[in-house]
């Protein structure tokens, strides 16, 4: 994979899910740039070691940002407005 290819959001589900402990690539994101509203789905994942960056499907702006060390996660979730998940 070079540095400019992506694949959809589905894609990250695994690494969203050992982060966050549920799904949420089902979860309606707004781009605090751009202010598309989108399933995560939806996003572009970029997955470089040790992370992935998601970005917004519309202006490329990233959304989420997560890097893995030794025992550490970062979050970097600054790309949002928020994050819509569905409940019971
Ligand atoms: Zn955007």
């Amino acid at each position: 994979m070079s540095k400019d290819s992506f694949v959809d959001g589905n894609a990250a589900a695994g690494a969203l899910l050992s982060v966050f402990s549920i799904d949420i690539t089902d979860a309606d994101a707004q781009c605090a740039a751009c202010g598309n509203v989108a399933p995560v789905a939806r996003s572009r994942v970029y997955a470089f070691e040790p992370g992935i960056v998601l970005r917004c499907a519309v202006c490329e702006h990233p959304l989420l940002r997560i890097a893995r060390g030794t025992g550490r996660t970062w979050i970097d979730a600054r790309g949002l407005t928020y994050l819509e998940l569905r409940t019971p």
